[in-house]
């Protein structure tokens, strides 16, 4: 596995709206695993590919059992409740602002194995899932209100 370098803004790459993952190819799967790493080594609880320089529909999400990838995430239901909390981004240093998030989300999206996985997330986690969302579609947290 290796580290890879982490875009930060004012990167353009930060700005693109990231393209749909068509195949999950070996190479896929290999980002997979350098993104993980490069998230544990970073202290990060989520990285999004468009962070080191793949515009792609692609993140991954530290959990309590190890990285999960989500490869095509959609977000298919949000809680109009919201939970105001301090976010920060590998890709915004030094930055830590509160952003509203809502408290619980339905996601859905393919795993490594190409397979369809949905499920239901809230707090912490529902929180990262859609600050890697925004990633995806060229939103920062520097954006949020
Ligand atoms: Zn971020």
């Amino acid at each position: 596995m290796s580290r890879l370098e982490i875009k930060t803004n004012p990167d353009p790459i930060l700005r693109e709206k990231a393209k749909k993952i068509s195949e999950i190819t070996p190479e896929i799967k290999r980002l997979i695993l350098d993104m993980a790493e490069t998230m544990k080594k970073a202290n990060g609880i989520g990285l999004a590919a468009p962070q080191i320089g793949q515009s792609i529909r692609l993140c991954v999400i530290n959990t309590e059992k190890g990285h999960l990838a989500l490869i095509n995430p959609t977000i298919t239901w949000k809680s109009l409740r919201k939970e105001n909390e301090e976010e920060g981004c590998l890709s915004v240093p030094g930055i830590f602002k509160p952003v509203k998030r809502s408290k619980i989300i339905y996601v859905k999206a393919l795993n490594q194995d190409n397979k369809e996985i949905k499920f239901r997330a809230s707090g912490l986690f529902a929180r990262v899932i859609q600050h890697e969302v925004d990633h995806l579609d060229g939103v920062l947290i520097t954006d949020k209100k």
